[in-house]
């Protein structure tokens, strides 16, 4: 007979790699289950300053790859137009603002992290989830785990969410799709903002590949294939990865509303918590998740390993406190953001000013919040171009 774990953590990304590696380290006995390691998962793979910053010491004897990026270039293809953001690499100690990682090798980094702290890899996918009582019964393939408590960690289609919850509704989610381009690289992201679907598209150089891609809302309408030829035609206008060979990926990202990050239920009784996307964690913007997952995921253990018996409500206000506020402005400011005039406004701004390009490179790196940008485009002394830019945002 198997005993009884003290938590089962469906899903081995960051988000669950982090909450085992966290909860092992304090010796809870933790089963970590997820079947499809080594694998990439389709993402940007872009690692900010932030998120860098929390898994830093357990990372410190990895030797993970990573290309180290200098520069965020914005481009407008059809004007042929764009300008830069030089981005803060310091030689050491502190992490720079923002590497790019294959997600093979950052999740596979994370895992050794948590099996090194002592979690047990169960390499399976999960059947079901059912709550027992005073704990839970895990289905895994043909075989069934006990634990006191469930984190469910596994992405944006979490079976977690949809035993415990409601899953995400349609209009909660966002597609990326897009292609890893092998066979060329570079030092710099370039972004350009698309207004029709709202979103953008993106290419962040890995160490031996480009991740090229696009995002728009689920709700827009448009299906993969539409927003594919979108960028297949900004790769050839922008010549950007000329000769690569081409490899495709989608999947969906939460992109949750304001009204969704003042009524987040992250956890419940007995004792289930969801982190990182199956939360729906992540900025509605910019789409960054895996800081956010990183965060959810050392809070969700705090709370566990406190032992109180408000230990969901410890998670949940954490939550609501420390990131909803954030990510519910994001949400607010996406509208607007996503328009041909503030995309030039933008621009103009960046090409003319070397405070607002530090600016965006504190927004880029996740050191400047959207609460405080406002008063911090003010304080750039620029006033007029702070105060248009501000305007467009939120003149409604
Ligand atoms: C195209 C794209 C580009 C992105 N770019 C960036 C970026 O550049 N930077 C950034 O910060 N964020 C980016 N994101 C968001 C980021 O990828 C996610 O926010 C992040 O991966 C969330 O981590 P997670 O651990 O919560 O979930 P995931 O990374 O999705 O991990 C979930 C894990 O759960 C496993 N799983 C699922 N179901 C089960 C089951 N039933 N049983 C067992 N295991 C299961 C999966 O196999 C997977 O390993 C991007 C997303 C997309 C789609």
């Amino acid at each position: 007979m198997l005993m009884r774990a003290d938590v089962a953590v469906v899903g081995a990304g960051p988000a669950g790699s982090w909450t085992a590696y966290c909860l092992a380290r304090r010796g809870a006995r933790v089963l970590l289950i997820d079947g499809s390691h080594p694998r990439e998962k389709p993402c940007g793979g872009g690692v900010t300053g932030r998120a860098l910053s929390v898994v830093a010491a357990a990372l410190s004897g990895f030797d993970l790859p990573t290309q180290v990026i200098h520069t965020a270039r914005f481009v407008d293809s059809a004007a042929g137009r764009s300008v830069s953001v030089g981005l803060d690499v310091p030689a050491v100690e502190f992490p720079p603002d923002l590497v790019v990682a294959s997600r093979i090798d950052f999740d596979a980094a994370l895992l050794h992290a948590a099996r090194e702290a002592g979690a047990e890899l169960v390499p399976a996918r999960v059947r079901d989830v059912v709550a027992t009582g005073d704990g839970f019964r895990v289905d895994v393939g043909g075989d069934a785990r006990y634990a006191r408590y469930v984190v469910g960690a596994d992405g944006a289609n979490s079976l977690v969410r949809r035993r415990m919850t409601t899953p995400f509704a349609r209009d909660q989610l966002s597609i990326a799709t897009g292609w890893y381009a092998h066979g060329a690289t570079s030092d710099e992201i370039v972004i350009e903002f698309v207004a029709d679907p709202p979103g953008y598209i993106w290419s962040f150089p890995r160490p031996d590949h480009l991740a090229i891609g696009i995002c728009a809302e689920l709700s827009a309408g448009v299906e993969a294939a539409q927003l594919r030829e979108r960028l297949a035609a900004w790769i050839r206008t922008t010549r950007i990865a000329p000769g690569a060979r081409l490899q495709p990926y989608s999947w969906p990202i939460p992109s949750l509303s304001d009204d969704d990050f003042a009524e987040l239920s992250v956890s419940g009784a007995p004792g289930w918590f969801l982190v990182g996307d199956a939360a729906g964690l992540v900025d509605p913007l910019t789409r960054e998740g895996i800081y956010f997952a990183l965060v959810s995921a050392e809070w969700a253990a705090d709370a566990i390993a406190s032992g109180q018996p408000y230990m969901c409500e410890l998670y949940e206000d954490r939550v609501r406190d420390r990131v909803a506020p954030e990510l519910a402005r994001a949400s607010q400011l996406k509208t607007r953001f996503f328009t041909a005039p503030f995309a030039a406004l933008m621009m103009d701004a960046i090409a003319r000013s070397e405070p607002i390009r530090r600016v965006a490179a504190d927004l880029i790196a996740g050191r400047q919040g959207y609460e405080t940008l406002k008063w911090r485009l003010v304080r750039t002394f620029e006033v007029g171009v702070a105060v248009r830019l501000w305007r467009h945002l939120l003149d409604t």
